[in-house]
């Protein structure tokens, strides 16, 4: 494996590695201290606002693999922080994954990982990881918008039951670093029944939300403004939930949410 590229905005800087087979994935250095890491070549979770699963999944990524992509810029760059973020869905390659978080936890790595929590079997497991943040996107509350936004993750209904047996018996500590993440998409899932159903669930499992941004150059949902974004933060806020925003990392055309893709036209 090699790295191939690399291209820089002014807020992320994202590595195309070449891998023994041929195929192409991608990294993402960002906030200073950050390398966000891919897991699969693709993705079979086929969200529609994210470039990563337009082909489905190719194959998964060896735990070696997912390592070399930060021990390849480790010298370069004063990496800190890894987010198991990138291409693929870090459940749907666990072996490989848990493997490699322990060579970034060997290193002195903080780790925190993204999941659809599909599948939700193995939920458990990595919530007793000593992990510095899991996020589960969940990104809707009624069944038929989550399978219109994470075609492939399973049942919503599933994953919270799962969420909720799990996080029963982890530490309240444990369970501050667990967030139930949502892109607010205009008309889709930004309505004040599902603001408020949103913190219903996230008081129930005591965890926080994560809003996220839409990114805008990934595919063709309208955008929720600024205001409306806000205005669903107070929302949260006044009812009593833990809310962070999103970074504007994510929004950025190149690296940012959604845009990382398998075997990049160089
Ligand atoms: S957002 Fe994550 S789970 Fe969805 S297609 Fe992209 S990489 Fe897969």
């Amino acid at each position: 494996m090699k790295l191939l590229s690399e291209r820089k905005s002014p807020l992320n800087r994202v590595f195309v590695y070449q891998l023994e087979d041929g195929y192409r994935v991608e990294s993402v250095f960002y906030r200073g201290d950050t390398l966000c890491v891919s897991t699969q070549v693709g993705c079979a979770v086929g969200c529609p606002f994210c470039l990563s699963g337009k082909d489905g999944l190719l194959r998964n990524l060896s735990s070696r693999e997912i390592y070399l992509q930060y021990a390849l810029l480790k010298d370069a760059l004063p990496i800190r922080r890894i987010a198991i973020a990138g291409i693929g869905e870090p459940l749907m390659n666990i072996r490989n994954v848990v493997e490699a978080f322990w060579m970034f936890k060997k290193e002195g790595l903080k780790v925190s990982f993204y999941t659809s929590g599909h599948p939700v079997r193995h939920l458990p497991y990595v919530l007793t990881l000593p992990h510095s943040g899991l996020t589960v996107s969940l990104h809707a509350v009624r069944d038929e918008v989550r399978r219109r936004l994470l075609p492939h993750a399973g049942s919503l209904s599933e994953l919270l039951k799962a969420l909720r047996d799990s996080l029963s018996s982890v530490s309240k500590k444990k369970r501050k670093k667990v967030s139930l993440g949502y892109l607010l998409l205009k008309g889709v899932n930004d309505s004040e029944e599902d603001l408020t159903e949103l913190a219903r669930l996230a008081k129930s499992l005591d965890v926080s939300v994560t809003l996220l941004y839409y990114n805008n150059t990934v595919s063709a949902f309208e955008e929720t403004g600024q205001e409306e974004y806000e205005r669903a933060f107070l929302l949260l806020r006044s009812m009593g939930v833990r809310v962070t925003l999103s970074t504007r990392f994510r929004k950025d055309p190149l690296g940012g949410c959604g845009t990382l893709v398998v075997n990049r036209t160089l």
